[in-house]
């Protein structure tokens, strides 16, 4: 099984905490742009090794921007080129004021099954504030447009620890999540990413960081608010309803394979990673020149331990200690047990009856600190 992943890095205007490469040109580039994806596709699909692809994810950027007829384009350029008649789960990212009721009933007619929206906040004057361009009203709206053009599969991505948010605030916004009952919400902790107008506002004293603990407390509220609102905490930034846990995701927490198209896009086929270039035109010109435009990374033994060890422990899963010695040998395998041991006396970890890792809930507090510990620092 194998999943495709495509990047569309277009949006309408650069949210001011955000640091992933996107453009502001689709109206020049745009076209050219998803022929080069299809082109793409066409040189790439052996990577996927014969896998039957399950998942398709439009990423970005802002794939709601792109036009509708652009979109169709899109999607039937990759149905003609790749084998996409089993795939179950095809999401579409898409901001609130792009999701209306005639965009709804056009990608579900493309085969669009799942929406992913950045709703970030129900805080009208935070998103103002941070350069979202939609209202906390038209996310409400957008989801309303959603169910009624047939999508039925919804994920709202929300961010705490944003100038301005308390706790109290953040509660709110948690409590209007849930009263929209999607079937999957994401939510990260703000990072101010260096180079940012976020960043460059806090260093001129125009915002104040939120203090780290309280960024805490609302991480806590999230969890409490959706478990009892009978969401399942699968990842740490993840929660869904029984059974929509979101496929493609999981697979890159669980090591499936995945094609990744378009500029800044990654891809994995089982051993080597890839990426494409955060360059629009070099990326459209080396595709249109015939050429693939992706660079193999190579991973180290102790780069691919760390990471089997950071993704592992970020999900509700775990990681598999024995799948680590098979894989990785005695050496990291006596690493990682010692220093499980100690965050499983400190009450961090706890081990499963399957011989799993996993965080505890104090341990998901202290995840970065935790995750530092079991990475392979012996050669
Ligand atoms: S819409 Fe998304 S990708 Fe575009 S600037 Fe805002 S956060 Fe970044």
């Amino acid at each position: 099984m194998a999943g495709v992943y495509v990047h569309i890095p277009f949006c309408a205007s650069r949210c001011s905490y955000c640091d992933f490469y996107s453009t502001l040109q689709l109206g020049r580039l745009g076209r050219s742009y998803v022929e080069a994806v299809i082109a793409e596709a066409g040189l790439r699909r052996a990577e996927l090794r014969g896998e039957p692809v399950r998942t398709v994810y439009l990423g970005g950027g802002t794939p709601s921007q792109l036009p509708v007829p652009l979109l169709e384009r899109l999607t039937d350029g990759l149905k003609e080129t790749l084998e996409l008649g089993g795939v179950e789960e095809f999401t579409v990212e898409a901001n609130p004021d792009d999701v209306s009721l005639g965009w709804c009933q056009a990608v579900a007619a493309m085969g669009v099954n799942r929406v992913s929206m950045g709703v970030q906040t129900f805080e009208d004057h935070i998103l103002r504030l941070v350069g979202r361009r939609h209202t906390a009203q038209q996310a409400v709206e957008a989801v309303a447009n959603l169910r009624s053009g047939g999508i039925n599969n919804i994920s709202i991505d929300l961010i705490y620890g944003l100038p301005g948010q308390s706790p109290a605030s953040w509660t709110d916004s948690v409590k209007r999540a849930v009263a929209l009952a999607p079937q999957h919400i994401s939510a990260y902790g703000l990072t101010y990413e260096e180079g940012t107008r976020l960043w460059q506002q806090r260093e001129r004293g125009e915002v104040t960081e939120v203090p780290e603990e309280e960024c805490l407390e609302m991480y806590r509220i999230l969890v409490d608010r959706l478990q009892a609102a009978g969401y399942e905490h699968y990842e740490i930034s993840n929660f869904a309803l029984s059974g929509y846990h979101s496929r493609h995701n999981s697979s890159y927490w669980n090591d499936t394979p995945y094609l990744g198209l378009g500029a800044a896009a990654h891809s994995y086929d089982g051993s080597v990673r890839s990426y494409n270039p955060s360059d629009l035109r070099e990326y459209i010109g080396r595709i249109t020149a015939g050429k693939k435009a992706c660079e193999v990374e190579m991973l180290s033994r102790r780069e691919r331990y760390d990471e089997r060890v950071m993704l592992g422990l970020r999900t509700a899963r775990g990681v598999d200690a024995e799948g680590v010695r098979a894989e990785f040998g005695d050496a990291a395998w006596r690493h990682l047990e010692r220093a499980a041991q100690r965050h499983i006396e400190a009450g961090n970890l706890r081990m499963t009856d399957d011989g799993r890792y996993v965080l505890t809930r104090e341990g998901i507090m202290l995840s970065d600190s935790v995750m530092r510990d079991l990475m392979w620092d012996e050669d």
